[in-house]
């Protein structure tokens, strides 16, 4: 038999009725659901910043040593956050989040999506449809919606004190987030010298005044909600894999419990990522493209 017919389907009617029969949904998001709204990725093209590898700057280490550095580098990644808007795979997932929308696709489903992401695009695409469609906007502003969407490494937006006995969080969307890192966001040539930042001029915590930080989630530090995913992709009976590398843990790990445990998995990507052969469904092309078609919402 050839590979092909061991490998994953790629037939879209087939993926829908799957669709239409599952009760637990969850979908599992990275960082290129989010590339057609001009975020960069962590890998490929968009893994260097100035001329740094973006992954070896995303660590608490890398903070400690030159929090002047760490914070350009999210200051950059606020603003670019800021500037997008959702693309049409974040307004499908959106859209797909409303029971009463939801209905018509997987009837009697449940759904969350939980996200890698730390733009804040996918709340924003919710916000959005609230605005354009006010008589869902009671339904999106339930917990039921709202709770469904776990940004599981945290929020770019977020500004925490790193004084663990003030540990003050704060949403904030300010532009730039303190006044020295204004204009550091720009793209640098190779031979010009990096803006040196003090640390009294970097954000600060409101409360205590000590240095803060941005409220993401780092490479060696614990994901939010994980009781709770660990909960929903045990009971999972589909999982949708969307735009992640799928080498990050424990995010890469979820399709393959749920698989374990008999439910099936579809993976919506660009190109071939880490595990997709094992995959029920493989969707190959930008996920903006395949994903509102996949969910109906087109
Ligand atoms: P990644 O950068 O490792 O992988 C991105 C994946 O998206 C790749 O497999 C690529 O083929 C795919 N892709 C690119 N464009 C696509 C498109 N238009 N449609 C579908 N797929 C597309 O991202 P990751 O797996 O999320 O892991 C990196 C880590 O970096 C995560 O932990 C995440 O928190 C963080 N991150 C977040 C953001 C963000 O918030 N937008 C951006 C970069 C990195
Ligand atoms: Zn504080």
């Amino acid at each position: 038999m050839s590979e092909e017919e061991h490998g994953p389907s790629t037939d879209m009617p087939s993926f829908t009725a799957t669709l239409k029969s599952s009760k637990r949904i969850i979908a599992v998001a990275g960082a290129g659901l989010s590339a057609a709204s001009g975020i960069p990725t962590f890998r490929g093209a968009g893994g260097l910043w100035r001329r740094y590898d973006a992954m070896g700057l995303a660590t608490p280490e890398a903070f400690h040593a030159k929090p002047s550095r760490v914070w350009q580098f999210y200051h950059y990644r606020r603003e670019k956050a800021l500037a997008a808007q959702p693309n049409p795979g974040h307004l499908a997932l959106a859209m797909f989040s409303i029971p009463s929308i939801r209905q018509k696709m997987a009837p009697g489903s449940s759904f969350s999506l939980i996200t890698q992401n730390v733009d804040g695009l996918s709340r924003k695409a919710l916000e959005q449809i609230a605005d354009a469609h006010p008589e869902l906007a009671d339904e999106i502003h339930s917990p039921v919606v709202q709770d469904s969407m776990l940004e599981m490494h945290g929020r770019l937006f977020d500004v925490v004190c790193t004084n663990r006995a003030c540990g003050h969080r704060e949403y904030n969307t300010n532009s730039p987030v303190c006044p020295a890192l204004a204009g550091t966001e720009k793209v640098f040539s190779e031979n010009e010298p990096e803006p040196r930042i003090d640390e009294e001029d970097l954000p600060r915590c409101s409360k205590c005044d000590s240095l803060a930080r941005p409220g993401v989630v780092w490479f060696g530090e614990t994901p939010w909600y994980l009781d709770k995913i660990d909960r929903l992709v045990s009971e999972a009976d589909l999982c949708i894999v969307v735009g992640t590398s799928s080498t990050v843990y424990p995010a890469a790990g979820y399709a393959y419990e749920v698989q374990e445990r008999g439910g099936k998995v579809a993976v919506f990507n660009l190109d071939r990522s880490e595990g997709d052969q094992e995959a029920d469904y493989l969707f190959l092309g930008p996920a903006e493209v395949t994903l509102p078609k996949a969910l109906g919402l087109q």
